[in-house]
């Protein structure tokens, strides 16, 4: 990697950047990291330029790929944040900083780990940018792997599946996501790796052939129509999302409907639901397949619409959504840093706040009586795993943990509902409170303020913390004579 591969990237994007401080962040750089050698044998400015090309690549903003290129100093070299400061002004050494915090985080240690983990998430309440920064680092890391020992593969390759996956897809950034997986995948399930990659090979040409005889079809009928879309194109499933939806459907690729979708690029809003409209006329849809990520966004921002339908007698899905919404549906919330061109001016557009509320939940939620070995089952509980999204009969969103029932969406609107849910509908239908639930159901929660209260039965069901904690909280409460009665039995 070179400087000037940067350069064109951004230049190629803006003509107009300045990049003269990028250049100068160059020069610090590899001046301080003169003689040192990375494990794979290359010299070690190889490793800040892979980050900073990264972040480039992404389009992310000029401080962020300064701070790319900068993110090693400190900790492996002389120069300090100080001087830093001094040379690149406080937003680049804030961001800096905030990557050296960090550290590695090391499995050495349950409570180091936690430690580390909490650390993370305070950098990137403070600055969401910190953790672009981190994930670029993590891809050219992931990339040289080999080069370490196993010891270190394996807790590298772990963690990035566990932790740095999990909070690219639940910040939206699905591009980042797929490539640490994949790239993290063969070291951790090398067996199983090669297993997809053997299955899906056959696969793969088969159903991109029909993705493309569909295409052909499509654009003729389109043509027909006079619509024409801003891009069609065949978009193949990585593996190692393929592998875990393998495990939820009895390892049968037959049962697999993307693992080759095309996606269809248009103009505006309007062309979605017209684009949707003609395919339905043109080819069957699938019961239970056609989904309006657009009008009910999931709750890591995702939009498009998606529909499977019986196309020529085979089975194709397509993804339809304007270039905004698949910018977004890649890069996420980093789609938001990017240069943007106003007037011939590049603006920041600022994040929607709400979408990172979950990182302050999160840490408040983490706070008070922090234990090291709670607070790693808390996250992993909550999240880490799968995320199911539920509405209310207003049509609100409630995110939960996969295998959430409905008692814990019932504390997740407010713990009053919680204590005194009575009874559940689930899409209408009556349901028991220890219902699981599932993506896209509709809970509503009967509420008998007289009677109904949490038992400690429900301690036992509930899959969030946040459930439990409340539940916890009002037994107690209202355990006085319990209490009582318990120190009589002693
Ligand atoms: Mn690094």
């Amino acid at each position: 990697m070179t400087i000037e591969r940067i350069l064109e990237v951004i230049k190629n994007k803006h003509p107009e950047a300045e990049t003269t401080m990028l250049e100068l962040s160059f020069e610090v750089a590899d001046k301080a990291h003169q003689g040192q050698k990375r494990l794979s044998g290359e010299d070690y400015i190889e490793h800040p330029l892979e980050t900073a090309y990264k972040l480039a690549a992404m389009d992310i903003d000029m401080p962020t790929v300064i701070a790319g290129l900068l993110h090693d100093v400190p900790e492996e070299t002389e120069v300090t944040i100080g001087e830093i400061e001094k040379d690149f002004g406080k937003e680049v050494a804030g961001l800096v900083a905030g990557i050296t915090k960090l550290g590695t985080i090391k499995y050495r240690g349950l409570e180091r780990y936690a430690e580390n983990l909490r650390k993370m998430f305070v950098a990137m309440a403070e600055d969401v940018r910190v953790i672009f920064i981190k994930f670029a680092d993590r891809i050219h890391n992931l990339k040289t792997l080999y080069a370490l020992r196993p010891v270190k593969q394996q807790r590298i390759a772990k963690e990035t599946l566990e932790i740095y996956a999990p909070i690219a897809n639940r910040l939206g950034m699905t591009e980042l996501q797929n490539e640490m997986e994949d790239l993290a995948f063969p070291f951790i399930y090398p067996e199983e790796y090669k297993w997809v990659v053997e299955v899906s090979k056959k696969k793969y040409e088969e159903r991109k052939r029909d993705a493309e005889k569909v295409i052909k079809k499509l654009n003729q009928e389109l043509a027909k129509n006079d619509f024409k879309p801003l891009k069609v194109f065949g978009r193949a499933k990585r593996y190692y999302s393929l592998y875990r939806k393998l495990l939820r459907k009895d390892m049968d690729v037959d049962k697999i409907y993307d693992l080759v979708a095309v996606r269809i690029i248009v103009e505006n809003l309007d062309d979605c639901y017209r684009m949707l409209g003609l395919i339905h006329a043109l080819a069957k849809p699938m019961t239970g397949r056609v989904k309006d990520y657009i009008a009910q966004p999931k709750p890591n921002g995702y939009r498009s619409l998606h529909t499977t339908v019986y196309f020529d007698n085979k089975i194709v899905e397509f993804q339809i959504r304007t270039k905004e919404m698949d910018e977004e549906a890649e890069w996420g919330i980093a789609a938001h840093w990017s240069f943007k061109e106003a007037g011939g001016k590049r603006v920041k557009i600022a994040v929607d706040p709400e979408k990172l509320k979950w990182i302050k939940t999160l840490l408040e939620q983490t706070k008070k009586d922090y234990q090291p070995e709670e607070y790693l089952d808390k996250i992993k509980m909550d999240f880490f795993k799968n995320r199911i999204f539920v509405f209310t009969p207003k049509g609100d969103v409630i995110d939960l943990p996969e295998g959430s029932i409905a008692i814990d969406f019932a504390y997740h609107i407010h713990s009053y509902i919680g204590d005194h849910a009575a009874a559940a509908k689930v899409n209408g239908k009556m349901a028991t409170l220890t219902a699981e639930l599932k993506s896209g159901d509709m809970v509503e929660i009967t509420v008998d303020k007289k009677r109904a209260k949490p038992s400690e039965e429900w301690l036992t069901v509930v899959q969030t913390n946040l459930a439990r904690d409340k539940i916890k909280q009002t037994l107690k409460s209202s355990d006085n004579f319990g209490k009582i009665f318990r120190i009589f039995n002693r």
